[in-house]
């Protein structure tokens, strides 16, 4: 089988908030789609993992900010390489806007907002997957979207230039998601990413 197969699924990338507590919260998702019209639903996977996931739990409310192709690496970083237990990551770095649920949206590299009623979840061991209930909307500017492949290509920092002919090539591996690179050879089993915390089944082999 040739799970590479799984990278040509179209994905978006979001930073999906939650407010638990008088305390605002928010990660990186790229599993966001509607699935029905009427009512006005989409789904949602999140890692259990993620801060945000127990503050969506507790609350059952979160707003989704569509972010733009504009959208900087600093800001994935921001919102996605780093734990709200540890870090304020609405810290005013970028605009944000309380909507209409009292949660947070971004007004930077965004393009629209949803806001959303959970309204059941499921189980799927490492994430949960939450149907919810769009209870209000709004497009903020027509800047077009950011996809997981736009993000691969454009946003994330890219391996370093070809090494000159008379250097020894040397093997590392890098995460196919963040960009980080682990220089050594082989990749521990157990490896986790520091950056995005993805496993070692993530990693690619490289030269640098
Ligand atoms: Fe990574």
């Amino acid at each position: 089988m040739n799970t590479k197969a799984m990278f040509n699924l179209g994905y978006g990338l979001y930073v999906l908030s939650a407010r638990s507590d008088g305390k605002d919260n928010g990660c990186i998702v790229n599993t966001v789609m509607q699935v029905t019209d009427s009512p006005l639903r989409v789904m949602i996977a999140v890692n259990k993992a993620n801060h945000t996931h127990r503050m969506m739990m507790e609350t059952m409310e979160c707003t989704v900010s569509m972010l733009t192709e504009e959208t900087p690496f600093d800001l994935i970083r921001q919102f996605g390489f780093q734990s709200g237990r540890d870090v304020d990551k609405f810290d005013g770095t970028y605009q944000t806007e309380r909507g209409s649920n009292s949660l947070l949206h971004l007004k930077d590299y965004v393009n629209a907002y949803i806001n959303c009623k959970i309204v059941q979840t499921t189980d799927l061991g490492t994430h949960t997957l939450f149907l919810a209930e769009v209870t209000d909307a709004d497009v903020l500017s027509a800047a077009p979207s950011l996809t997981y492949a736009y993000y691969h290509k454009h946003t994330k920092p890219q391996p370093a230039a070809a090494p000159a002919a008379e250097k020894q090539a040397k093997t590392a591996w890098r995460c196919t998601i963040c960009g980080y690179i682990y220089e050594g050879d082989p990749l521990p089993e157990d490896y986790i990413c520091p950056l995005c915390k993805h496993g070692a089944s993530d990693f690619e082999k490289v030269e640098i």
